[in-house]
């Protein structure tokens, strides 16, 4: 284990952003169009009773942080806002973005806050961000700040998505503000007072597409080629793409670095696609450059199959960000991204050149991605998209809860041998939200699959033990399930915080199969269907 550190103290900044990129002249915290710069500077707001929820132990160790500084007073009081370190330097970043498909114009950090830029021992680059730490010059007409529920939903499923293996900002811990919070959350004229929380995200950076998409529309090109310069330089030194004499990046390197930006979006989407996450908002704003799921907002998780879902209200009409719509939004995003960085390469092929590469690694990696899911070694092109594509549409025939369906699949093999139709059904059975109305002409297309699925495991060299074990580490057995996130913040809404510590540790471990936490790994139950928070979510935060 390396060095942990026993005081934040210890904690080493290299504020690379605000030293490297121009600063907002005004000081003043009031609400503006900001040109010319990238961010502003800002205070976060004092809370009159900070109270530490909940830490990630693993974030913090990953910090260099000892578990100990993380139940100290000032842990508290510098991740609540009250408390800014003498080598942090706050500030709100200012970008843009599509929201459901139109030009919103200026957007920015509203209600995030970034303390700095953590170096680790091993010299790895974290930034450290308050969501919820009060109005910054980019908060419009809202306050800045985020109540409890959306405060746990967002430090949870960092936290489960990392576990999980898929690329996401982090979170470090959830405070009580001590304040309350005015939101009306069903948009019905009904607002009510909530529990203020803030979250200390982290990631190495918070850089959107509409970072880039801000200064492309306002025609400042000078400040757009700074933010892709420091962007290349800062957030990809693994490229290490050359400069050339005036220490900027070649039209060329540009390029390679738009194509990675591709690649990354592929993968991340396609493990959401893998685990059944649905963003919600994929918003050019909630892209991040990276490739990290960001903006925990209104998602939700797939319980019955349905590629046609989304969890949020203000989506529920056009339904574009519904679970199967998500690749292609990736790419319409990525497209609004090549737009941005247009005015800088002046050809439009080589851009479209690059976007391909979106397309190529997305089907690249699905379909290992789906050979994985069923047990299989390789993908064979032959076979193999169609038996998942069959396998998808039976799902979607019947409400099939997909997490558990994958898990028990992996079961249905005795030997070198499938088990019987009835046993197999019956090994499946719990993965059905109404297994009375499953028909036999249900049942025998199910068997009919099997049978297909059954013939192509005999190429396979694996024995049922080896496939299973393979099917386990990347078909997960509990995932942050709405109505988990729910309970646990009924709960927590009363005072009581346990929960949010249990869940946090049973989503540790998400591919474990744990006696003790057999519940967590349960269908939806049918109270949830329909409740607000479980089945929808609305944007109010
Ligand atoms: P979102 O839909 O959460 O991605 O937010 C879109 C924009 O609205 C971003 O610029 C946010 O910073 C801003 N925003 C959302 N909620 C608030 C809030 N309560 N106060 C200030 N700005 C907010
Ligand atoms: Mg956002």
């Amino acid at each position: 284990m390396s060095q942990l550190y026993h005081s934040l103290d210890d904690l080493k900044f290299d504020n690379s952003f605000v030293n490297t990129l121009p600063a907002d002249p005004i000081e003043d915290n009031y609400c503006r169009q900001v040109s010319n710069a990238s961010f502003s500077n800002v205070r976060p707001k004092l809370s009159s009773a900070p109270k530490l929820i909940s830490f990630s132990a693993e974030m913090a160790e990953a910090l260099n942080l000892h578990e100990s500084v993380c139940s100290t007073k000032t842990f508290t009081e510098v991740f609540s806002g009250n408390k800014v370190l003498s080598e942090m330097h706050p500030c709100a970043t200012v970008y843009g973005g599509h929201q459901f498909g139109n030009w919103a114009g200026q957007l920015g950090d509203g209600r995030a806050i970034n303390l700095g830029e953590v170096l680790t021992i091993d010299n790895t680059r974290w930034t450290l961000q308050l969501k919820g730490a009060g109005p910054t010059p980019y908060s419009r007409t809202a306050d800045g700040l985020a109540v409890l529920r959306s405060s746990i939903r967002e430090y949870l499923c960092s936290e489960a998505m990392y576990h999980l293996g898929i690329p996401t900002t982090r979170a470090l811990s959830i405070c009580l503000t001590g304040e309350e919070v005015e939101r009306d959350m069903f948009y019905d004229g009904n607002p009510k007072k909530e529990l203020g929380a803030v979250v200390c995200r982290v990631a190495p950076s918070f850089t959107r597409f509409g970072h880039f998409q801000l200064p492309a529309a306002m025609q400042n090109y000078d400040l757009l080629r700074k933010l892709i310069d420091y962007t290349i330089r800062f957030d990809f030194p693994e490229m290490d793409l050359p400069v050339d004499s005036a220490n900027q990046f070649s039209n060329e390197s540009i390029l390679e670095w738009f194509q990675e930006v591709c690649k990354r979006t592929a993968m991340m989407v396609v493990e959401w696609m893998r685990v059944g996450f649905v963003h919600g908002v994929m918003n050019t704003d909630n892209m991040s450059i990276l490739g990290l799921t960001i903006d925990y907002g209104p998602y939700g998780w797939l319980e019955n199959y349905d590629p046609d879902w989304t969890p949020n209200t203000t989506d529920a009409n056009g339904r574009r960000y519904r679970y199967g719509n998500q690749p292609q939004v990736a790419l319409w995003n990525l497209v609004q991204l090549a737009n941005a960085l247009y005015p800088l390469i002046k050809e439009s092929s080589p851009l479209e050149n690059a976007l391909k590469s979106y397309q190529e690694t997305y089907d690249r990696y699905n379909q290992s991605m789906l050979a994985s899911k069923l047990g299989l070694k390789e993908f064979s092109p032959k076979t193999d998209g169609k038996l998942a594509e069959d396998l998808f549409q039976l799902l979607g025939k019947v409400e099939t809860d997909m997490t558990i369906f994958f898990r028990k699949l992996a079961l249905v093999q005795k030997t070198q041998n499938f088990l019987d139709e009835e046993t197999a059904y019956k090994i499946l059975l719990p993965a059905y939200y109404k297994p009375n109305e499953n028909t036999n002409q249900y049942k025998s297309d199910l068997n009919i699959w099997l049978k297909s699925y059954n013939r192509r495991l005999q190429d396979e060299r694996s024995s049922a033990d080896e496939r299973q074990r393979a099917m386990d580490q990347v078909n997960p057995n509990y995932v942050f399930r709405n109505y988990l996130a729910q309970l646990a913040i009924d709960e927590a809404s009363t005072g009581n915080f346990q929960p949010v510590n249990d869940l946090l540790s049973v989503l540790k471990k998400p591919y474990a199969s744990d006696e003790n936490n057999h519940e967590y790994a349960h269908k939806r139950p049918e109270w949830a269907r329909h409740r607000p928070g479980c089945s929808m979510l609305s944007c109010s935060s």
